[in-house]
Order: C-alpha cells, then sequence, then structure tokens
C-alpha cells in the first residue's frame, strides 16, 4: 500500500489539514464527540483515501452541524485537531478587559514607618 496514510509523517498529515480548512473543506473545531471504528470504505476528510475495513476510522460529527460527519483516519484526524489547536485562541475567557480607568494614582507615599505604637 503505497499510500497508506500511516506511511505520510504527521507534518504532511497536518499540511494537508491545514489546506482543508484553508478551503474550507473542513471547520476549525475540536471536537468533543468522536466515535471510532472499522474502516467502511469512505473517504477521509483529510487526505481523502478511504479508510479501509482493516484500519480505524474516527467519525466526528460535523461541527457546523447540518446532521452530517467526517470520518478520518487516526493521524489524519490527530493531524487536523493539532491544526484546529494551533488557529483557535488558547483560552478564549482569558481576556483581559480594559476599564478604561487608570490605577497608577495608588502610590501611596511612604512616610517614616518603623516605630509600632
Ligand atoms: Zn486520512
Amino acid at each position: 500500500m503505497p499510500d497508506h496514510p500511516g506511511n505520510l509523517h504527521i507534518d504532511e498529515l497536518r499540511l494537508m489539514a491545514a489546506r482543508m480548512i484553508g478551503s474550507g473543506s473542513l471547520p476549525v473545531a475540536i471536537s468533543h464527540r468522536l466515535y471510532a471504528g472499522m474502516g467502511r470504505g469512505l473517504p477521509c476528510g483529510v487526505c481523502g483515501q478511504r479508510i479501509e475495513s482493516e484500519q480505524v476510522e474516527y467519525e466526528v460529527p460535523d461541527p457546523r452541524g447540518g446532521g452530517g460527519s467526517i470520518c478520518f483516519h487516526l493521524r489524519c484526524h490527530s493531524a487536523w485537531q493539532l491544526e484546529c489547536l494551533r488557529r483557535l485562541p488558547p483560552r478564549p475567557a482569558e481576556r483581559v478587559e480594559s476599564t478604561g480607568e487608570a490605577q497608577s494614582d495608588s502610590i501611596r507615599p511612604t512616610t517614616g514607618t518603623g516605630n509600632s505604637p
């Protein structure tokens, strides 16, 4: 099997995944649900090759909705998720909110301390 995706380096698969994301063929989303099973001969969402019955198929419900799902080889799924992680903001909840109030006036002058009453 010269075209087995297992022969491709993960970097090549990531490049393919990046291209699929760039062309809109794949969404940028972290898959919280996925179903693993034996291949059913469906084309992989990253490399486009058939997932044969002796290979593991990862099926992800399409995050864009529509009730569809996307199938991947194990390594192709990893490559896709790595590319998604790279594109997604690391922590969306950790945004710094600027209130507009400058709080630089709170520096108190230190006057001769050292003697406690
Ligand atoms: Zn694949």
